[in-house]
């Protein structure tokens, strides 16, 4: 099991490094199909490519640059200036 890791990105900072990372994080998409907190943001912004994102909903879909899977990264647990735990799903086919 993976640990559960609190996160708290202010709203500022979230989406800063959403843009220009170098594909360093190898892909899990054939077999990971949900990562939470830090490790669901990390693999969101080390490999897979932003295709649409709704800032005020905390909610943003992404794919696979290597696999085109595609995902959705959210954050339920945000309570008004808190984010919260992210959450990284894949969305079924
Ligand atoms: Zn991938």
């Amino acid at each position: 099991m993976q640990p559960f890791v609190k996160s708290q990105p202010s709203r500022s900072g979230l989406w800063a490094a959403a843009a220009g990372h170098n594909g360093a994080v190898a892909c899990r998409c054939t077999y990971v199909e949900e990562l939470y907190g830090d490790e669901a943001e990390a693999y969101a912004r080390g490999h897979l490519r932003s295709d649409e994102l709704d800032e005020d909903a905390l909610h943003e879909r992404l794919s696979c640059p290597d696999t085109g899977r595609r995902w959705v990264l959210e954050y339920p647990e945000r309570t008004g200036q808190d984010a919260g735990q992210a959450r990284l799903r894949l969305e079924p086919t």
